[in-house]
């Protein structure tokens, strides 16, 4: 892989405006890089450490370079994106609202735990997927991002909390799959440049034609989530629009597909709305779908979103649909959503944070789809 930073190098002096953010280029296109500056190679290797582990968001921050060449390469550009918002729950969840060089706001949260810390990151401003029971989905699309600035949401974690990140989750804004080359470069990046391991790095995925195959042909060692929410067709269609052009059995071929080639089990996740699919007998059915499947079931509450009134079934309901499943032999966790008091639903805090103006942009690029 070049990475555009290098591929669109200049002769020197630098000329930054046709540069393309250095994060997401290894060690080696980074010496390349300061190489073709006239720089010597090992200034490639401090490059590349006061990008990934000392927070440097401009070239001029690098304290160990020549005090000439860092004024020359000040407008770089490093690929950080600017700190918008900043909320902390009681659990110790933060969520981060970020501003990218457009002036867009994307989400990211930090999830500590005893022993982890997990990022949740976008893959997209805004998402095309319109699920029904989704803040982000509700606010339309905008844009794809880019690999620097996915990878720039788990730096702004790992350097908020002051602790490496152990764990990603591609499960904040947007539709990672419809995103999947800056999605994999980043994911290379992580495991590269951040040290992250791809089996502690998860893509949620609602879905979409085509492309479980081709993530798979990157033969990432990552986890695929796959959003089912429901175990018959006309239930998942109502839930989520998109469903419609992807039979369940599709998706589920697909899937099976996906465990073959890449040998990782699937997940799946699975919201529960009270009163609409958290019923014994759909619990039967979702485990009659996944029999003799190498996969896992996550079940997740329903986080209230304010456009929709689907109701959280109660614990004890979330406990007896847990059981059946478990009875029926399919693997099962239940993910409680953390950060609540934070708008933790996905797309929540920013929703209710963007400014109109830009709402109204993505209403009217989504309605073109
Ligand atoms: N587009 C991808 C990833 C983003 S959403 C996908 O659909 O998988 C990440 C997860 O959060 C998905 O499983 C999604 O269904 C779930 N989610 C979205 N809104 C939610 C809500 N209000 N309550 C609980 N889970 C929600």
């Amino acid at each position: 892989m070049t990475s555009p930073a290098i591929a669109s190098s200049p002769a020197r002096p630098a000329q930054t405006e046709t540069l393309s953010p250095l994060l997401g280029a290894s060690q080696q296109q980074l010496t390349d890089w300061v190489q073709q500056q006239g720089q010597p190679a090992y200034r490639g290797k401090q490059l590349h450490q006061w990008l990934y582990s000392k927070g440097a968001r401009s070239l001029s921050d690098i304290t160990v370079f020549p005090k000439q060449w860092r004024a020359q390469v000040a407008e770089v550009p490093v690929g950080r994106s600017r700190l918008h918002h900043r909320a902390v729950a009681p659990d110790s969840t933060v969520k981060f609202l970020l501003r990218l060089t457009d002036g867009q706001i994307i989400e990211t949260v930090g999830i500590p735990s005893e022993k982890r810390l997990t990022v949740c990151v976008s893959s997209q401003v805004g998402c095309p997927m319109a699920c029904d029971f989704c803040a982000t989905g509700k606010g339309g699309f905008l844009r794809n991002l880019a690999a620097h600035e996915i990878i720039d949401q788990v730096l702004t974690v790992q350097e908020d909390f002051q602790q490496r990140v152990s764990n990603i989750v591609f499960m904040g804004m947007g539709e990672p799959l419809l995103n999947i080359k800056a999605v994999v470069a980043a994911v290379r990046s992580f495991n590269r440049d951040i040290g992250i391991s791809q089996r502690a790095i998860t893509i949620s995925t609602v879905g979409i034609p085509g492309q479980i195959q081709r993530l798979a042909e990157h033969r990432l060692q990552t986890t695929l989530a796959v959003s089912l929410h429901a175990a018959d067709q006309a239930l998942r269609e109502q839930l989520i629009p998109s469903a419609e052009r992807y039979p369940l059995e599709q998706l589920l071929a697909d899937c099976r597909d996906y465990v073959q080639i890449t040998g990782r089990r699937v997940t799946f996740e699975y919201i529960l709305l009270a009163g609409l699919n958290d019923s014994e007998a759909q619990a039967a059915a979702l485990a009659q779908q996944l029999r003799g499947f190498q996969s896992h079931v996550n079940l997740i509450p329903y986080n209230p979103i304010a456009e929709v009134a689907y109701q959280r079934p109660s614990r004890k309901r979330v406990r007896a649909f847990e059981h059946w499943l478990q009875q029926a032999g399919t693997a099962v966790s239940v993910r409680y959503s953390r950060g609540l008091e934070e708008a933790a639903a996905c797309g929540q805090l920013r929703a209710s944070q963007a400014q109109p103006q830009a709402m109204r942009k993505v209403e009217s690029v989504s309605a073109k789809r």
